[in-house]
Order: C-alpha cells, then structure tokens, then sequence
C-alpha cells in the first residue's frame, strides 16, 4: 500500500511473459532515450520505487506487485557504423529494441556475430545485464560497449564491456537499480559469416564441424528451429513458453569438489549413465594457476533425473515444468506466483536431496523470494 493507501491497480503481469505478478501503482511508457532518463530523474527525485522493464522476460514478480512506478523501455532506434581507429562494422540499438529484431535486422543487412543468440526474448537493453548467452555464444564475445544512466549522478556514459564483470549469466548490473542501460554496442561480421559454431547440437543441424562459421542467415534459421522444438520462443498460443526461460543456472562445481559430487551422481544415476558435465573455465577465486578446472552441470539433465520429468507434476496443474524442457517453469494459465515458487522450491531441495547440489535461480524477483 502506498503512503495514500491507494490500492496498487495498474498491471503488471502482462509485461511478463510469465504473466505472473500484481499490480504496480503506475506504469510508464519511454519511447526514447530522453524519454528514459527524464522519467527516471522525476521519479528518483520523488524518491519513487522505479522497477525498470524490458521484454519482462527474466522477471517474476510477487502476487503483491510492486509498490512503485514501473517504467517500461520502448525507445527503438538501431544505427549500424564502422569505427574510424578499429575499421569494424557495428551496430548500435536502443535499450527497448527487441533483441531478436535486432538480431534479425543484422542478419539481413549482410552482418554476422549475433545468429546464435536468435529467438532469446526481451529488450536489447537487457542482454548485457545477465549477458545473455546461447548456442555457445554470449553477449561478452560480441559486446563493444554499453551506454548507461547512473542514477546517482544523472550522467549518461558510455562503459566498456570489461567493466562490467560479465560473467554466467551475470553481471555488476544483475540486481542493482542504480543503472539503467538506455543503449547498447555490438561488434560485427562483414563477411555474412557467424560466429564459430561452437554448440555441437546446433553445428550437427547447420552440417559443420564445432569452431567452423556458415552463413549467419543459415544460422539464425538453425537456431530458430531448434528453440522451437524446447518451447524457447515465445508463442502466446503455447503455455509451454510462458515462463522466464531457464529458471536455474547450470550449476558450477569446484574443481577440488567435483569428484565427490560426480561420485554422489553416480551412485543415484548408476555408473553407466553419462553423466554431462564441461570445464567451467578457471576456478573462481583463486589465483592458483594448477587449481583443478571447475565443471558446469546441467542442471536440466539434474532435474530429471532427480525425477522432475517433463509436464511435472500433472496436465491439470496450474504451473508446471515445459512439457518440453525440464529447465521451464511454466504458467499453464491461471496460476499465481506463489504456486510458481511452491514448484520451484521443489524442484531446488529435490535437486539438493538426491545429489547434493544447490540450483541457483536465473530470474530477477521482484518482491517475491525463492
Ligand atoms: C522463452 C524464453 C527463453 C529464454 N532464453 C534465454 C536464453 O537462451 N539465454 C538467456 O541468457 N536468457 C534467456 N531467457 C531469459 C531472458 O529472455 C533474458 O534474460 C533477457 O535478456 C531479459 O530481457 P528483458 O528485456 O525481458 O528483461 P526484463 O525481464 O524486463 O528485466 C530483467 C531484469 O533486468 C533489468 N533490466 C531490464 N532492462 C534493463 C536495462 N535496460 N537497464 C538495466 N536493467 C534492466 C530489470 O529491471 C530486471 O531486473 C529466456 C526467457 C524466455 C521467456
């Protein structure tokens, strides 16, 4: 309730592609970037809650709603250029851009570099905030640079992809308000060629070696397909795409634990199931160049075979996981959040119970906790 105790009204779950949450007091639209920044320093000066909104791709957001102004990022312009000391294309995209336009509208200029992350939902603007990744592609191989409002400021400026500690699936912008991205910069292939295809699935379906490049529209069509067949684009007809994507990360084990844990798996699953599992890069906090390489799970895979299959729990359940994809929770229609986070919560000491490892959640939640 605000300080008024005017009843919250203007809603917000059809600004999610969950279509989950409860009302916030106000809803703003921004076409542009002016727009943006002019809302966000009125309301900062009101000291206003300000909950800012993409695609509402990655949000799950309370039954209470929110208790502030939503601003909503609609401004559009796409700029492709070329750098005068570099001599490489880019392009250039306003935060309210949709990704996947934008995606779609390098391929058709001729352009390379983002085929692999075709069909991912939401706003451009977002992409560097959880640096949204796919197909073995993520938005910190083609990142250039990333405008932002500091909100403490009220300066506009432009940061370089290495300060913003991008990681998987985060960043220093995931879960902090005190900067809005109003634009952002990618680096492109002139040559119509994609990024190497790295993702073995995807470089089967394009008829590659992994590390080979084909055409970005080639691409783009490949990933597409596949997304499809895993409910991963969005179609409103689909109850299995109404969700936030994967829900939880692929888990990342220590090096130095990770033989225990594959041993704890092992013992559930039997010794002869493949159990997937990569090299997760260096270790996290150690400078220890011989520290044992820490591994990436899948934490689908963890899912169900910790007995969430697909469709989990019922056909008549409000939410439930995709029926194709363990890694979805999804809004059969009616469901309230609660009931989404009653699921995930079992889904998560499930996971926990049968192999000893914690699923950490991907979405932003707001008022609302796992
Ligand atoms: C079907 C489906 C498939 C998906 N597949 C993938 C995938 O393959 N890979 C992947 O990485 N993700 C995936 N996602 C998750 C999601 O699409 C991405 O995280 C996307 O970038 C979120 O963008 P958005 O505009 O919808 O963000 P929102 O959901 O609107 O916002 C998410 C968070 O970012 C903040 N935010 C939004 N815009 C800005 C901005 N301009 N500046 C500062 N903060 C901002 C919000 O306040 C919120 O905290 C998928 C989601 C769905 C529903």
């Amino acid at each position: 309730m605000t300080d008024t105790q005017t009843p919250l009204s203007a809603p917000l779950a059809e600004l999610t592609t969950l279509r989950l949450g409860g009302p916030a007091r106000e809803i703003v639209r921004c076409p542009d970037t002016r727009s943006i920044v002019e809302t966000i320093q009125e309301l900062d000066e009101r000291s206003e809650p300000v909950l800012v909104i993409g695609g509402g791709s990655n949000l799950v957001i309370g039954d209470a709603g929110f208790d502030g102004t939503a601003v909503v990022l609609a401004s559009s312009r796409i700029e492709f250029g070329s750098g005068r000391e570099s001599g490489r294309s880019h392009v250039v995209a306003d935060a309210g851009v949709g990704w996947d336009d934008l995606v779609a509208a390098t391929v058709e200029a001729g352009f390379g570099g983002l085929e692999c992350l075709s069909g991912i939902p939401g706003a451009a603007g977002a992409t560097p905030v959880q640096n949204v990744g796919a197909y073995g592609v993520e938005v910190a191989d083609i990142l250039r640079s990333v405008q932002v409002l500091d909100r403490r400021s009220g300066n506009l400026r432009w940061v370089s992809p290495t300060e913003l500690g991008l990681g998987y699936r985060t960043s220093n912008l995931k879960h902090r308000n005190d900067f809005v991205v109003v634009a952002v910069s990618f680096w492109l292939n002139e040559d119509r060629a994609s990024q190497p295809i790295r993702y073995r699935e995807l470089a089967t379906t394009v008829g590659v070696e992994p590390g080979d490049r084909v055409d970005a529209a080639a691409a783009r069509a490949a990933v597409l397909g596949l997304r499809r067949g895993k409910g991963m684009v969005l179609d409103a007809d689909d109850f299995d795409t109404w969700s936030a994507g994967s829900f939880f990360t692929n888990p990342i084990v220590d090096g130095g634990d990770a033989p225990a844990v594959l041993e704890r798996i092992a013992a559930r699953v039997g010794a002869d199931v493949a159990i997937p599992s990569y090299p997760a890069g260096p270790q996290p906090n150690t400078s220890d160049a011989d520290a044992p390489t820490a591994i990436k799970l899948s934490a689908g895979w963890l899912i169900e075979r910790a007995g969430f299959g697909r469709g989990y729990p019922s056909a008549d359940a409000p939410v439930r996981l995709s029926t194709k994809h363990t890694l979805a929770l999804t809004n059969r229609g009616s469901a309230t959040t609660e009931q989404l986070l009653t699921l995930a919560r079992e889904v998560r000491d499930g996971v926990l119970d049968a192999f000893g490892v914690t699923l950490r959640p991907e979405p932003v939640f707001v008022n609302c906790a796992l």
